[in-house]
Protein backbone atom coordinates (compact mmCIF):
# COMPACT_ATOMS: atom_id res chain seq x y z
CA UNK A 1 0.00 0.00 0.00
CA UNK A 2 1.14 3.86 -0.19
CA UNK A 3 2.83 4.62 2.58
CA UNK A 4 1.62 7.66 5.05
CA UNK A 5 2.75 10.26 7.13
CA UNK A 6 1.35 12.84 8.83
CA UNK A 7 2.95 15.26 11.57
CA UNK A 8 2.19 18.01 13.85
CA UNK A 9 3.70 20.78 16.22
CA UNK A 10 1.23 21.26 18.47
CA UNK A 11 -2.53 22.65 18.81
CA UNK A 12 -1.96 26.33 20.04
CA UNK A 13 -2.49 29.67 18.99
CA UNK A 14 0.44 30.45 16.89
CA UNK A 15 1.90 34.09 17.19
CA UNK A 16 2.22 35.58 12.84
CA UNK A 17 6.16 35.54 13.74
CA UNK A 18 6.33 32.05 13.97
CA UNK A 19 3.97 30.77 11.49
CA UNK A 20 7.01 30.56 8.99
CA UNK A 21 9.04 28.85 11.09
CA UNK A 22 6.17 26.20 12.55
CA UNK A 23 5.56 25.34 8.77
CA UNK A 24 8.93 25.03 7.51
CA UNK A 25 9.57 22.56 10.77
CA UNK A 26 6.75 20.48 9.93
CA UNK A 27 7.98 20.14 6.14
CA UNK A 28 11.26 19.03 7.43
CA UNK A 29 10.36 16.82 9.78
CA UNK A 30 7.45 15.27 7.40
CA UNK A 31 10.34 15.24 4.91
CA UNK A 32 12.82 13.29 7.63
CA UNK A 33 9.87 10.32 7.99
CA UNK A 34 9.44 10.13 4.51
CA UNK A 35 12.94 9.66 3.65
CA UNK A 36 12.32 6.21 5.52
CA UNK A 37 8.78 5.13 4.35
CA UNK A 38 9.52 5.80 0.51
CA UNK A 39 13.17 3.75 1.00
CA UNK A 40 10.79 0.78 2.06
CA UNK A 41 11.24 1.74 6.00
CA UNK A 42 9.17 0.88 8.63
CA UNK A 43 6.56 3.16 10.03
CA UNK A 44 8.48 2.88 13.31
CA UNK A 45 11.27 4.03 11.98
CA UNK A 46 9.42 7.54 10.28
CA UNK A 47 7.94 8.39 12.92
CA UNK A 48 11.00 8.24 15.24
CA UNK A 49 12.81 10.54 12.50
CA UNK A 50 10.32 12.58 12.45
CA UNK A 51 9.66 13.44 15.41
CA UNK A 52 13.51 13.97 15.93
CA UNK A 53 13.66 16.29 13.44
CA UNK A 54 10.55 18.27 15.71
CA UNK A 55 12.23 17.75 18.69
CA UNK A 56 15.63 19.52 17.16
CA UNK A 57 13.85 22.44 15.96
CA UNK A 58 13.23 24.72 19.10
CA UNK A 59 10.45 26.69 17.43
CA UNK A 60 8.33 23.81 19.66
CA UNK A 61 8.02 22.21 22.84
CA UNK A 62 9.85 19.31 22.73
CA UNK A 63 13.63 18.62 23.18
CA UNK A 64 15.90 21.54 22.79
CA UNK A 65 13.85 24.60 23.34
CA UNK A 66 10.86 23.12 25.14
CA UNK A 67 8.89 25.45 28.08
CA UNK A 68 10.31 25.48 31.45
CA UNK A 69 8.47 24.71 34.78
CA UNK A 70 8.01 26.51 38.05
CA UNK A 71 11.75 25.74 38.71
CA UNK A 72 13.17 27.20 35.42
CA UNK A 73 13.89 23.64 34.12
CA UNK A 74 13.27 21.40 31.07
CA UNK A 75 11.46 18.16 31.92
CA UNK A 76 10.76 16.19 28.36
CA UNK A 77 8.48 13.71 28.21
CA UNK A 78 8.06 11.32 24.78
CA UNK A 79 6.30 8.06 23.76
CA UNK A 80 6.50 5.75 20.79
CA UNK A 81 3.84 3.08 19.79
CA UNK A 82 3.47 0.12 17.10
CA UNK A 83 0.86 -0.77 16.45
CA UNK A 84 1.29 -4.29 15.10
CA UNK A 85 1.96 -5.82 18.43
CA UNK A 86 0.75 -3.21 21.12
CA UNK A 87 4.31 -3.02 22.37
CA UNK A 88 4.82 1.13 23.70
CA UNK A 89 7.73 2.81 24.89
CA UNK A 90 7.76 6.16 26.79
CA UNK A 91 9.90 7.97 29.33
CA UNK A 92 8.55 11.44 31.35
CA UNK A 93 10.15 13.84 33.54
CA UNK A 94 13.73 13.45 31.94
CA UNK A 95 15.86 16.44 32.01
CA UNK A 96 19.29 15.03 30.59
CA UNK A 97 18.14 13.95 27.13
CA UNK A 98 18.56 16.10 23.45
CA UNK A 99 15.95 13.64 21.59
CA UNK A 100 13.52 11.75 24.43
CA UNK A 101 11.57 9.59 21.45
CA UNK A 102 14.80 7.71 21.10
CA UNK A 103 15.18 6.85 24.54
CA UNK A 104 11.36 5.87 24.47
CA UNK A 105 12.33 3.69 21.44
CA UNK A 106 14.44 1.75 23.23
CA UNK A 107 12.35 1.45 26.29
CA UNK A 108 9.99 -0.22 23.81
CA UNK A 109 12.62 -2.32 22.01
CA UNK A 110 15.51 -3.33 24.86
CA UNK A 111 13.30 -3.41 28.56
CA UNK A 112 10.27 -5.35 29.98
CA UNK A 113 8.57 -1.75 30.79
CA UNK A 114 6.53 0.59 28.99
CA UNK A 115 7.09 4.06 30.88
CA UNK A 116 10.24 4.79 32.88
CA UNK A 117 10.70 8.62 34.89
CA UNK A 118 13.35 10.82 35.87
CA UNK A 119 16.49 9.69 37.08
CA UNK A 120 15.75 5.79 36.27
CA UNK A 121 15.23 6.80 32.79
CA UNK A 122 17.88 8.37 32.44
CA UNK A 123 19.97 5.96 34.37
CA UNK A 124 18.50 3.29 31.39
CA UNK A 125 19.62 6.18 29.18
CA UNK A 126 23.42 5.70 29.56
CA UNK A 127 23.05 1.63 30.11
CA UNK A 128 21.66 2.13 26.44
CA UNK A 129 24.64 4.51 25.29
CA UNK A 130 22.44 7.45 24.54
CA UNK A 131 24.90 10.47 25.82
CA UNK A 132 23.31 12.73 28.67
CA UNK A 133 23.65 16.38 27.86
CA UNK A 134 23.25 18.96 30.61
CA UNK A 135 19.86 20.28 31.65
CA UNK A 136 21.09 23.79 30.45
CA UNK A 137 21.88 22.69 27.34
CA UNK A 138 17.91 22.13 26.33
CA UNK A 139 17.16 25.55 27.45
CA UNK A 140 16.65 28.40 24.39
CA UNK A 141 17.09 32.11 25.71
CA UNK A 142 13.68 32.89 24.42
CA UNK A 143 12.12 30.44 26.92
CA UNK A 144 14.35 31.26 29.70
CA UNK A 145 12.82 35.16 29.33
CA UNK A 146 10.22 33.58 29.16
CA UNK A 147 10.21 31.86 32.26
CA UNK A 148 11.62 35.24 33.71
CA UNK A 149 9.04 37.36 32.78
CA UNK A 150 6.00 34.89 34.07
CA UNK A 151 8.22 34.65 37.17
CA UNK A 152 7.94 38.88 37.49
CA UNK A 153 3.94 38.99 36.34
CA UNK A 154 2.90 35.57 37.76
CA UNK A 155 2.28 32.70 35.19
CA UNK A 156 -0.37 33.11 32.06
CA UNK A 157 -1.03 32.51 28.69
CA UNK A 158 -0.55 36.57 27.87
CA UNK A 159 3.16 36.80 29.94
CA UNK A 160 3.83 33.55 27.61
CA UNK A 161 3.16 35.48 24.05
CA UNK A 162 4.33 35.08 21.92
CA UNK A 163 6.99 32.54 23.49
CA UNK A 164 4.29 29.77 23.44
CA UNK A 165 4.80 26.57 21.85
CA UNK A 166 3.38 23.38 20.43
CA UNK A 167 3.67 19.18 21.53
CA UNK A 168 5.07 17.07 18.65
CA UNK A 169 3.89 14.13 17.12
CA UNK A 170 3.75 11.82 14.20
CA UNK A 171 1.65 8.79 12.75
CA UNK A 172 2.34 6.52 10.06
CA UNK A 173 1.49 3.28 8.34
CA UNK A 174 4.00 1.93 6.02
CA UNK A 175 4.09 -0.25 2.84
CA UNK A 176 3.17 -3.68 4.45
CA UNK A 177 0.59 -1.50 6.37
CA UNK A 178 2.03 -1.55 10.11
CA UNK A 179 0.95 1.24 11.90
CA UNK A 180 3.39 3.92 14.37
CA UNK A 181 2.66 6.44 15.98
CA UNK A 182 4.55 8.91 18.67
CA UNK A 183 4.68 11.95 20.53
CA UNK A 184 6.97 14.43 22.15
CA UNK A 185 6.82 17.16 24.33
CA UNK A 186 8.26 20.08 26.97
CA UNK A 187 4.86 19.99 28.81
CA UNK A 188 2.55 22.63 29.92
CA UNK A 189 4.92 26.51 30.60
CA UNK A 190 5.37 26.96 34.30
CA UNK A 191 4.36 23.05 34.87
CA UNK A 192 4.61 22.52 38.76
CA UNK A 193 8.41 19.87 38.63
CA UNK A 194 7.39 16.61 37.88
CA UNK A 195 4.00 17.37 36.60
CA UNK A 196 3.10 14.79 33.76
CA UNK A 197 0.82 14.98 31.00
CA UNK A 198 -0.99 12.97 28.84
CA UNK A 199 2.21 13.04 26.26
CA UNK A 200 3.62 9.92 27.49
CA UNK A 201 0.79 8.11 28.48
CA UNK A 202 -1.15 4.69 26.25
CA UNK A 203 -4.30 5.87 24.98
CA UNK A 204 -3.84 9.59 26.31
CA UNK A 205 -1.09 11.21 23.95
CA UNK A 206 -1.04 8.41 21.73
CA UNK A 207 -1.89 4.97 20.39
CA UNK A 208 -1.44 2.73 17.52
CA UNK A 209 -2.99 -0.35 16.85
CA UNK A 210 -2.46 -2.25 12.91
CA UNK A 211 -6.04 -3.34 13.34
CA UNK A 212 -7.49 0.18 13.75
CA UNK A 213 -5.42 2.99 13.23
CA UNK A 214 -2.66 5.32 15.23
CA UNK A 215 -3.31 8.85 16.83
CA UNK A 216 -0.95 11.69 18.22
CA UNK A 217 -2.65 14.24 20.45
CA UNK A 218 -1.86 17.80 21.90
CA UNK A 219 -3.61 20.06 24.11
CA UNK A 220 -4.28 20.55 27.73
CA UNK A 221 -3.00 16.99 29.05
CA UNK A 222 -5.55 17.55 32.34
CA UNK A 223 -7.93 17.10 29.77
CA UNK A 224 -6.65 14.80 27.38
CA UNK A 225 -5.93 12.44 30.03
CA UNK A 226 -9.56 12.09 31.38
CA UNK A 227 -11.32 11.43 28.31
CA UNK A 228 -8.11 8.68 27.01
CA UNK A 229 -7.96 10.69 24.12
CA UNK A 230 -6.01 9.10 21.72
CA UNK A 231 -7.75 5.26 22.45
CA UNK A 232 -11.09 7.12 22.19
CA UNK A 233 -10.24 8.21 18.72
CA UNK A 234 -8.83 4.96 17.61
CA UNK A 235 -12.13 2.72 18.79
CA UNK A 236 -14.31 5.37 16.89
CA UNK A 237 -12.23 4.14 13.67
CA UNK A 238 -13.00 0.72 14.85
CA UNK A 239 -16.73 2.12 15.49
CA UNK A 240 -16.92 2.54 11.46
CA UNK A 241 -16.06 6.16 11.55
CA UNK A 242 -14.00 7.98 8.88
CA UNK A 243 -10.67 9.35 10.80
CA UNK A 244 -12.17 13.26 9.65
CA UNK A 245 -14.89 12.65 11.60
CA UNK A 246 -13.45 10.53 14.60
CA UNK A 247 -10.91 13.07 15.00
CA UNK A 248 -13.38 15.79 14.80
CA UNK A 249 -15.82 14.38 17.09
CA UNK A 250 -12.75 13.46 19.92
CA UNK A 251 -11.93 17.47 20.32
CA UNK A 252 -15.48 17.76 20.31
CA UNK A 253 -15.93 15.54 23.38
CA UNK A 254 -12.87 17.16 24.62
CA UNK A 255 -14.49 20.45 24.63
CA UNK A 256 -18.29 18.85 25.68
CA UNK A 257 -16.88 16.92 28.24
CA UNK A 258 -13.82 18.23 29.91
CA UNK A 259 -13.82 21.82 28.78
CA UNK A 260 -10.22 21.80 27.23
CA UNK A 261 -9.07 22.34 23.87
CA UNK A 262 -6.62 20.55 21.89
CA UNK A 263 -5.94 18.68 18.81
CA UNK A 264 -5.73 15.53 17.27
CA UNK A 265 -3.80 13.82 14.17
CA UNK A 266 -4.90 10.24 12.77
CA UNK A 267 -4.19 7.50 9.96
CA UNK A 268 -6.94 4.57 9.77
CA UNK A 269 -5.55 1.10 8.86
CA UNK A 270 -6.48 2.07 4.73
CA UNK A 271 -4.29 4.85 5.40
CA UNK A 272 -7.00 7.98 5.56
CA UNK A 273 -5.92 10.61 7.42
CA UNK A 274 -7.99 13.03 10.32
CA UNK A 275 -6.94 16.35 11.78
CA UNK A 276 -8.97 18.49 14.13
CA UNK A 277 -8.06 21.05 17.10
CA UNK A 278 -10.15 23.55 18.88
CA UNK A 279 -7.10 25.76 19.62
CA UNK A 280 -6.95 28.80 16.91
CA UNK A 281 -4.56 26.94 15.18
CA UNK A 282 -2.23 23.40 14.66
CA UNK A 283 0.88 23.36 12.84
CA UNK A 284 0.54 19.90 10.63
CA UNK A 285 1.57 18.78 7.42
CA UNK A 286 1.47 15.65 5.26
CA UNK A 287 0.94 14.72 1.53
CA UNK A 288 -2.20 13.76 -0.08
CA UNK A 289 -3.12 10.92 -1.97
CA UNK A 290 -1.62 12.80 -5.23
CA UNK A 291 1.60 13.24 -2.94
CA UNK A 292 0.95 17.07 -3.02
CA UNK A 293 1.81 18.42 0.54
CA UNK A 294 -0.33 19.49 2.46
CA UNK A 295 0.81 22.30 5.25
CA UNK A 296 -0.72 24.48 8.20
CA UNK A 297 -1.29 27.09 9.44
N1 LIG B 1 -0.45 17.85 25.94
C1 LIG B 1 0.75 18.47 26.42
C2 LIG B 1 0.77 18.37 27.92
O1 LIG B 1 -0.25 18.58 28.55
C3 LIG B 1 0.88 19.91 26.03
C4 LIG B 1 0.54 20.24 24.60
O2 LIG B 1 0.15 19.39 23.83
O3 LIG B 1 0.67 21.42 24.22
O4 LIG B 1 1.83 18.15 28.47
Amino acid sequence: MRPVLIVHGGAWEIPAAAVLACREGCRRALEAGHRVLDAGGSALDAVEAAIVALEDDPVFDAGYGSHLNLRGRVQLDAILMEGATLNAGAVAAVERVRNPIRLARRVLESSPHVLLVAEGAEEFAREQGIALCEPDDLVTQSQRKAWLRCREVGHSSAAHFPSQQGTVGAVAIDSAGRIAAGTSTGGTCCKYPGRVGDSPLVGCGCYADDEAGGASSTGWGEGIMKIVMAKTAIEMLRAGHAPQEAADRSIRLLSDRVHATGGLILVDRQGRIGASFSTPNMAFAYRDAAGALVISP
